[in-house]
């Protein structure tokens, strides 16, 4: 392998050594198959190409000061990837096969885990497609798994800063019945306008209302939102919303702390009563948000000092960070060590 240089590293794609993969089909799951290729090779009429059925899985691995790799909740990212794949039709990967594809993803390419020091982590990529073709509208009767693994940055380059976002009625990303609360590629095409016209008014993301009514904060694009009003750690209650691994972690967490949590709607009008808000997601844990400006209506929401984090976002994003890097003790048991 060529030398990386940690401290350079951004979000994107770098070329690792294997990636791991399972086939679905009659009814069962082939052998891992570790491989060198970044190629795929499937059917022109299989089913992710032209009827979306794909999902995926986005978790991290971390090295600590004691050498020690681990990673973090991949049991609830197992269980996470089962619940999107029966939500639109795919053959489920049993939690045994996910979490030896992730182990296995991970030990392969051991020396594309960044060092301690660097802030770095090795982002690990799992995803499900209908292989098999089909004309028709239906399910896929064949299935592809893989892993990969990609060395990325720390998400905070230039520190833990606030961002700003923006909420806008002329976009909805997910139907109240819709596939919101699955992490299905579908729901990405269908956010990607809305992002980029974000993107370009120099916010970090749309910041999403329910769709039925546009009253109720929904998802900050592709993490979910919460707020810190004076003890109280509140997130919203929607059934379009995809349930963050980091949101449910930063929950215990501030339950820890003797903060009290509410999972609710929340109004829109609400947000000139928060102390801080942030967005979450295993990308940045979690991503302060200093401004909210409604384009429509020409308000804008402020929080705090717009180029300083608040001390509760701060505080639990140190103690998840230090829990993910073995900083702090894994009291909840959510890390699994790779020697
Ligand atoms: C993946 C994802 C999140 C964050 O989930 P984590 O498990 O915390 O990484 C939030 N919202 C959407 C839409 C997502 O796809």
């Amino acid at each position: 392998m060529s030398k990386i240089d940690w401290a350079k590293l951004s979000f994107s794609y770098i070329k690792t050594d294997y990636n791991v993969r399972s086939y679905y089909k009659d009814g069962q799951w082939s052998e891992l198959e570790e491989t060198t290729s970044e190629a795929l090779t499937i059917h022109m009429a299989a089913t992710c190409v032209h009827y979306g059925q794909e999902a995926f899985e986005g978790l991290k691995a971390f090295k600590g000061k004691d050498g020690k790799i681990r990673i973090f909740r991949m049991d609830e990212n197992a269980k996470r990837l089962q619940n999107s794949a029966n939500g639109i039709l795919m053959q489920p990967v049993p939690t045994e096969l996910f979490t030896k594809a992730v182990v296995r993803a991970v030990e392969l390419n051991l020396d594309y885990v960044p060092p301690y020091e660097s802030g770095a982590a090795l982002y690990i990529r799992p995803l499900l497609i209908g292989s098999g073709p089909k004309v028709g509208v239906s399910p896929s009767e064949e299935y592809t798994f893989i892993v990969f693994v990609t060395p990325v940055g720390p998400y905070f380059k230039e520190g833990f800063k606030p961002t700003k976002q923006m909420i806008s009625r002329n976009f909805d990303r997910a139907a109240p019945h819709g596939t919101g609360h699955l992490k299905v590629g579908g729901n990405y095409a269908a956010s990607m306008r809305a992002g980029k016209i974000a993107h370009d008014g120099g916010y970090s993301s749309v910041l999403y209302l329910d769709s039925k009514e546009h009253k109720y904060i929904d998802e900050a694009g592709p993490a979910n939102f919460f707020a810190i009003k004076g003890n109280k750690y509140i997130t919203p209650l929607s059934e379009s919303i995809l349930p963050s691994i980091t949101n449910m972690s930063l929950i215990q967490l501030a339950e820890d702390m003797g903060l009290e949590i509410e999972r609710r709607r929340i109004l829109l009008e609400e947000l000139s009563e928060f102390d801080e808000v942030g967005a979450c997601g295993t990308a940045a844990v979690i991503s302060p948000i200093g401004e909210i400006d409604d384009i429509d209506k020409n308000i804008s929401y402020t929080f705090g000092d717009p180029n300083v984090a608040g001390p509760t976002c701060t505080k639990l994003y140190n103690k998840l960070r230090g829990i993910q890097y073995g900083d702090e003790p894994d009291t909840h048991g959510w890390v699994t060590i790779i020697e």
